[in-house]
């Protein structure tokens, strides 16, 4: 009896340790994608990076849900910097 308790509660924590849930599932984190470059032959926006400040080519960027532009999806993570 003990033995079966003793199954079910490994498997609980099994099923809620988010570090084995993420293994389990197989599914890894995409990285978000870059703005489609659909501006026709012209010279490339010059955009700032939100976090760093960095200027970069607009179709270099990574944005973010709220139009912030970014130089890495590091950056992205870490979320504008206005001090
Ligand atoms: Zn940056």
């Amino acid at each position: 009896m003990l033995k079966y308790l003793l199954l079910a509660l490994v498997v609980i924590w099994l099923f809620y340790s988010p570090a084995l849930r993420g293994k389990l599932k197989g599914k890894p984190p995409a990285p978000p994608k870059p703005a489609p470059a659909s501006t026709p032959k012209q010279a490339e926006n010059m955009v700032q990076c939100a976090h760093c400040g960095v200027h970069l080519p607009e179709g270099d960027t990574v944005k973010d849900g709220h139009g912030h532009l970014y130089c890495s999806s590091a950056h992205l993570q870490a979320g504008p910097s206005q001090a």
